[in-house]
């Protein structure tokens, strides 16, 4: 069996590198914080104490990182990962990251013989325990072709979105709007709660009425009215409110380069800018409603 090195056991990487793990892959894991490779390590991971070392000797490496900065030092800045890879390994970054950096990074990985895609995913947290992500792969078909068979143990649907740098287009358009229909939803429920409807009610009302969204569906931001989302366990776990501007600053720079009006977007980025600014950036972004409620 190929041996996989994992690197960044967050939020996300964490559950999707335990579902390798279970499909029977050999796991090299290393990040950064100590305390995020024990449930790795317990499920049989080996723990690299670098990402060099994490790499060794493996044919796939894939990475699961908050920003592109992280992407950019890792491979190319101070940890030069790509400078100790072995040959023909295969470099999957399923980080959300600016498009640019995807097409840098890979534009080098591929100059010294390496196959790189691009694989931001959507499906949240939950999404990454149950292994049914959404893939929105940037890169060659070649390339995807390799990864699908380790992608389709950590995810449901797979897109190949276009070349280098496409996954990330696409995810970043998705995020703009993921933004804008939670911050409408918690605008709506909070209307009707201040004129004296109960939120679950109102909640069940939209789900079968015109304003029903992925929101209402399975993330609904107001407390209590939906079990196993992080509204109802005061916003802990979950999408980060920073993780979310961070998509949202990624989104208006996207608009510059594409000179694309994105006005609700440039909204819902100032909304996000103002919550995290008063120290929610550590919560999940469905809290975006305790911005909107009475204090
Ligand atoms: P996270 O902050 O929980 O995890 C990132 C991990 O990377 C941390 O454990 C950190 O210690 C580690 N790390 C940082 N630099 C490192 C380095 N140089 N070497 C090794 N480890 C390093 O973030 P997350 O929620 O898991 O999100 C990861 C990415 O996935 C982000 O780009 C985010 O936008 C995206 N994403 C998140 C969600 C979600 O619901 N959380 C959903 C879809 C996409």
């Amino acid at each position: 069996m190929n041996t996989i090195a994992f690197i960044g056991l967050g939020h996300m990487g964490g559950p999707m590198a335990l579902n390798l793990i279970k499909a029977g892959y050999m796991l090299q894991v290393f990040d950064l914080v100590p305390a995020s490779l024990e449930i790795a390590k317990a499920a049989g991971a080996k723990v690299a104490s670098s990402a060099m070392e994490a790499v060794k000797d493996a044919s796939v490496v894939i990475s699961m990182l908050p920003a592109s900065q992280h992407v950019e030092d890792l491979y190319l800045g101070r940890g030069n990962l790509l400078s100790h890879l072995s040959a023909g390994a295969l470099v999957i970054d399923c980080s959300t990251i600016a498009t640019q950096t995807a097409i840098t990074v890979a534009k080098v990985a591929e100059a010294k013989g390496f196959d790189m895609i691009d694989a931001p995913v959507s499906g949240g947290t939950a999404g990454a325990a149950a292994g049914t992500l959404t893939f929105i792969v940037g890169g060659s078909q070649s390339a995807l072709d390799r990864a699908r068979p380790l992608l389709e143990k950590m995810g449901k649907n797979i897109f190949h979105a276009g070349a280098h740098g496409a996954g990330q287009t696409a995810k970043i358009c998705n995020n703009m709007l993921l933004a804008i229909h939670m911050i409408g939803t918690a605008e709506a429920l909070n209307l009707g709660v201040s004129l004296g409807l109960d939120p679950k009610v109102l909640s069940e009302i939209i789900q079968k009425s015109s304003g029903r969204n992925w929101s209402t569906e399975v993330y609904n931001p107001w407390p209590g009215v939906m079990e196993n989302v992080p509204a109802s366990r005061e916003y802990q776990g979950g999408f980060g409110v920073d993780l979310m501007l961070k998509d949202l600053g990624l989104a208006m720079e996207a608009a510059l380069h594409g000179k694309s009006p994105t006005p609700l977007g440039a909204v819902a980025r100032n909304l996000y800018h103002i919550h995290s600014q008063a120290g929610q950036g550590g919560l999940d972004f469905s809290s975006i409603l305790t911005l909107l409620q009475k204090h």
